[in-house]
């Protein structure tokens, strides 16, 4: 019987990956000093290793969004501290589905006047993309299966796990939110 739980990216095929962004962004940014804006909570993995992994000087922001229903709508709850005007600006995404966040997270940052923006995410669900949105790196191309671990969540649970897993029936955790914590003998319960 297959797992519930399968891990779909290990952690040296993630740090490998990462570095190799890491590697590109510098190459591609050098001689500026580009904003690396951290999209919380879900970037936070992703992006503590991306900048270590790049040979720049940059400096790191963080950004807090809300939602507003299921139309991808989003205000901005937590702000960048930084003015972007004239800024190399690069978005660190955990993962683009829809594609409907990034989308809002640019309009909203263009009207900064940055001198440039880029993103780059970690995960690229491209076949489920609604709106055309410019993603110029990303990690790795998944499929349609819920992730988790390397910063991805259920409930706030299971961003700490090291490498990435699918979830193969979602209804698991829907009724059990620590089903993942025993699989991984991660849980406080015997
Ligand atoms: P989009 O607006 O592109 O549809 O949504 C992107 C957001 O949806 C991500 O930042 C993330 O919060 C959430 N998301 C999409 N797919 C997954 C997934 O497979 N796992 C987790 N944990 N979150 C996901």
């Amino acid at each position: 019987m297959m797992s519930t739980f399968v891990e779909v990216v290990s952690r040296t095929a993630l740090k490998e990956r990462v570095e190799q962004l890491g590697a590109e962004i510098s190459a591609d940014l050098k001689g500026e000093v580009p904003v690396m804006v951290g999209v919380l909570h879900g970037s936070v993995v992703f992006l503590a290793d991306l900048v270590r992994a790049m040979s720049i000087d940059l400096e790191v922001e963080f950004l807090s969004l809300t939602r507003f229903g299921h139309d991808g709508q989003i205000g901005i709850a937590m702000d960048i501290a930084e003015a972007l005007e004239g800024r190399h600006v690069v978005l660190v995404e955990d993962i683009v589905d829809t594609g409907l966040t990034l989308a809002s997270m640019r309009r909203l940052l263009e009207v900064r006047n940055p001198a440039t923006i880029r993103t780059v995410t970690l995960l690229d669900k491209a076949p489920r993309r609604i709106v055309e949105v410019d993603l110029e790196y990303r990690g790795f191309e998944v499929g349609d299966e819920f992730l988790l671990g390397y910063g991805l969540d259920w409930k706030g649970h299971y961003r700490n796990v090291s490498s990435l897993w699918a979830v193969m029936d979602l209804e698991v955790l829907q009724a059990d939110p620590l089903a993942f914590a025993r699989h991984l003998g991660i849980s406080p319960e015997v």
